[in-house]
């Protein structure tokens, strides 16, 4: 079979039998080619006709230190060769021992000690919210701590209770009135407003830290998380940090939550936990949450909580090869120059471009709104954004909007300035190619 036919043959197999998420199916593969992505080194993909792309959001957000990292491909392999999959329940294996010990000791001593292993970015804000919720039901005196807030526009995940959370109207109205109670807020004044007994009957406020990416790459007033803290402190609250997204670098810091020296009583993580290689999340805790689950067998405060891929051992191994590569490499370090440039490059493209209008940058995140020309906004249904991604594929980048109007550009962290430069190229001519032919 020719690469061409054997693509046609996935592409029909696809269409007959598989379900895409955030998919509108009924125009799935009809106006934009699908595209079967086979391979990947560093920041390219290739897909199956060979023909090779710019990884322009990490694959979806996860990537960190590039596809087929030699060191992180050996360490999956060794432990493949080793076993798989082995169950936490009722076990242990060194590996998690090893990497709940290392997430640990990014954080001062006596704040986050504990680590709950589950498979993903939902799961471990379901994991936050459990243990929030049981945590205080078993404290006495706090019992009616039984509700949570969460901020507008504000993404969490897909799982029913994540996606109670959710404030993107699109993806959770359907949902409305299911899962968990929870109080939207728009900021801080909103939280300053609540009575003493609103205040008392909260369990946790949760937040994606420093920047919300779903909203459209949006972030916070300089100083919010730190006055979130507070105001958890002086309220008795618990503070969910939602790191899924901003974890692992991408924001300059290992975690963005350490821009403004914040520790939260809960930080999830997931995507980037394995560079992208493997399904693995982790939510850190403190040791006086931890303890208000101890007790007597027969007072029954177990968390009952749990998945079958819990502390995936291949998940481990990638992401202790990954936080070795950190250290090695000095990643963190070397991204300096790098935010440097697409901060210069997207100020150009913003002057350049006459359907860019703006743009908003933390670290290596990245999101650009387009408008037409006359600076009028694109409707939802106009799906600009979209076409705009599709029209970048020519230039060899790939990526995918966040809402319909704003370009994500959020490379994997080994991206080089080169790679960079040659990233805004495609993003101009992409957004410019696409626009120009739609009705004004
Ligand atoms: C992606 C994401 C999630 C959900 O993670 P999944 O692994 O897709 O379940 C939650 N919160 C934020 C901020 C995210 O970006």
């Amino acid at each position: 079979m020719t690469p061409e036919q054997q693509t046609q043959l996935w592409r029909s197999r696809d269409l007959k039998h598989c379900w895409h998420p955030f998919t509108p199916q009924s125009i799935w593969g009809k106006e934009s080619e699908m595209l079967f992505i086979e391979s990947g080194e560093g920041v390219w993909l290739r897909d199956s006709l060979g023909r090779r792309y710019i990884d322009g959001n990490s694959s979806i957000w996860v990537n960190i230190h590039g596809h087929a990292h030699p060191r992180i491909v050996s360490a999956i392999a060794a432990q493949a060769g080793k076993i798989a999959h082995s169950s936490y329940l009722g076990f242990s294996h060194g590996l998690a021992s090893d990497l709940a010990t290392r997430l640990c000791s990014y954080f001062p001593k006596d704040t986050l000690s504990r680590v709950f292993f589950s498979d993903d970015g939902s799961t471990a804000l379901e994991t936050a919210l459990k243990m929030a919720f049981q945590s205080w039901a078993q404290t006495p005196g706090e019992e009616a701590r039984r509700s949570f807030v969460a901020f507008n526009n504000c993404y969490h995940g897909d799982t029913m209770g994540a996606a109670s959370l959710g404030g993107v109207a699109n993806f959770f109205d359907k949902f409305k009135g299911y899962g968990i109670p929870v109080h939207h807020a728009t900021g801080m004044a909103d939280l300053h407003a609540l009575s003493q007994d609103e205040r008392a009957s909260i369990a946790a406020i949760v937040i994606e830290p420093i920047i919300q990416g779903v909203n459209r790459m949006t972030p916070w007033p300089k100083g919010m998380l730190l006055e979130l803290r507070e105001y958890c402190n002086d309220n008795n609250i618990y503070l969910i940090c939602d790191e899924v997204m901003t974890g692992f670098g991408r924001t300059g810091k290992l975690f963005a939550s350490m821009i403004e020296g914040v520790i939260p009583d809960f930080l999830c993580c997931a995507k980037g936990l394995t560079s992208g290689y493997s399904p693995l999340a982790a939510c850190l805790t403190t040791e006086s949450i931890f303890e208000s689950f101890l007790g007597d067998y027969s007072e029954n405060k177990t968390f009952y909580y749990g998945h079958s891929f819990t502390a995936h051992p291949i998940g481990c191994a990638a992401a202790m090869a990954s936080l070795d590569i950190f250290e090695e490499d000095q990643v963190l370090e070397n991204l300096v120059p790098k935010i440097e440039l697409i901060a210069q490059l997207a100020q150009q493209l913003e002057q350049s471009s006459p359907y860019v209008r703006a743009h908003r940058q933390v670290g290596m995140i990245l999101g650009i709104d387009i408008t037409r020309a006359d600076g009028s906004p694109y409707l939802q249904n106009e799906r600009a954004g979209e076409k705009a991604c599709v029209a970048m594929r020519p230039y060899q980048l790939l990526t995918r909007p966040v809402t319909h109007d704003t370009i994500v550009f959020m490379p994997p962290l080994c991206i080089s300035e080169q790679e960079i430069r040659q990233a805004f190229a495609a993003i101009e001519q992409g957004i410019s190619d696409a626009l120009a032919c739609m009705p004004s």
